[in-house]
């Protein structure tokens, strides 16, 4: 039986239906969530991303202000703009967009934001709360993957969770959340022995890993929850056939997925996760790419920013299902 499709875009588009209701609700009272968005040089991939979090903004309510240093920025000239944001109160939120100009540190940048308007959840003091299960802001894509799951009624206590990757901004931090929401959690990198091993214990399993369709059949026991963190561009045709290639008796090749070929045919590239279609045979559910992980990254810096605002300012009733880590 094919696998449930853990549906992200609608999971995400719930959440910011909740989020602009308290922002609404926080507005009326003269509390309306600020987030400014420091984006320094010229990426253009960067400036999408940058878009879209503005644009996500404005449509749950939410204040935002965009800062746009030039790619000459130095190291101090950031981390005086990062002060005076720190200081303003009516931001809630500073989100240093990634990569900045190589002439600055950006490590030194990023520990200048405020703990408590870190939207993003990198900080050492946010990585330091969720690790003890204190309230703290919870980086916004392992938030999401949590949030899929429960809100997919995915069972996580008791269960075997198995989290390949093992970034500080994905792989740490979903394998933090199951484990503190008492799944038995393994981490695995690319020096796991057996990977496929390891992986087929998994309840669920959680893909971070940056290639394109790397979980195959054998990674995956029937039944298993998938989640498919990877967003991989794929835009090599025989790539292209490995993922969506299907054989026919006659031993030609022919491509089983018509709506990916042609976007393939047209825009020359697709957008693969790090788990291979033929997965969707075997698993019990399984987050799709694009319309998995993606859309909550965002949907959960709204709800960040949200969260922040409460804290900042004091206010303790919320509406929303509250960061999952506490
Ligand atoms: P990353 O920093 O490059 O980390 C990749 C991890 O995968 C590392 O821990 C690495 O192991 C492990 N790995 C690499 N090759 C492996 C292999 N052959 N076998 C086992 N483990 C292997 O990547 P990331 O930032 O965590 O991102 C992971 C993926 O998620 C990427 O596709 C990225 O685009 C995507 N992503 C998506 C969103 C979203 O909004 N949906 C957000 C962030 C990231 P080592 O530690 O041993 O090197």
């Amino acid at each position: 039986m094919p696998a449930t499709i853990l549906d992200g875009t609608k999971i995400a588009s719930d959440i910011r239906a909740e989020v602009a209701a308290e922002v609404k609700a926080l507005s009326a009272a003269g509390l309306r969530p600020g987030l400014a968005v420091v984006l320094a040089g010229h990426n253009a991939a960067s400036e999408i991303y940058v878009r879209g979090k503005v644009k996500a903004c404005e449509e749950v309510g939410i204040y935002s202000e965009k800062h746009t240093p030039p790619e000459s920025a130095n190291t101090s000239e950031l981390l005086a703009l990062i002060d005076s944001l720190n200081h303003r109160d009516n931001i809630d939120g500073i989100l240093v967009q990634l990569p900045l100009p190589a002439q600055v540190d950006a490590k030194q940048v990023l520990m200048a934001v405020d703990p408590a308007k870190d939207v993003d959840g990198f900080h050492p003091i946010n990585v330091g709360f969720l690790s003890t299960q204190r309230p703290g802001l919870v980086p916004c894509t392992p938030a999401g993957v949590m949030e899929i799951l429960k809100r997919s009624h995915i069972p996580i206590a008791g269960q075997e969770a198995v989290v390949v990757g093992r970034s500080d901004i994905v792989g740490k931090p979903v394998a933090m959340l199951l484990t503190n929401a008492n799944a038995t959690v393994t981490i695995c990198h690319s020096k796991t022995r057996d990977l496929p091993g390891v992986c087929r214990r998994a309840d669920i399993l959680v893909a971070a890993i940056g290639r394109a369709g790397m979980i195959t059949l054998d990674f995956v026991r029937p039944g298993a929850t998938v989640i498919d963190v990877g967003m991989n561009k794929v835009t090599d045709p025989k790539e292209f056939v490995r993922l969506f290639g299907k054989k026919t008796t006659g031993g030609k090749t022919q491509v089983a997925n018509a709506k990916r070929e042609e976007i393939f045919r047209t825009k020359g590239s697709t957008l693969v996760g790090d788990v291979h279609p033929e997965v969707e045979e075997v698993a019990g559910a399984i987050t799709p790419v694009p319309g998995g992980v993606g859309p909550l990254t965002i949907a959960m810096l709204m709800f960040n920013t949200v969260k922040a605002a409460k804290i900042r300012r004091g206010v303790v009733s919320s509406q929303l299902s509250g960061v999952r880590s506490q």
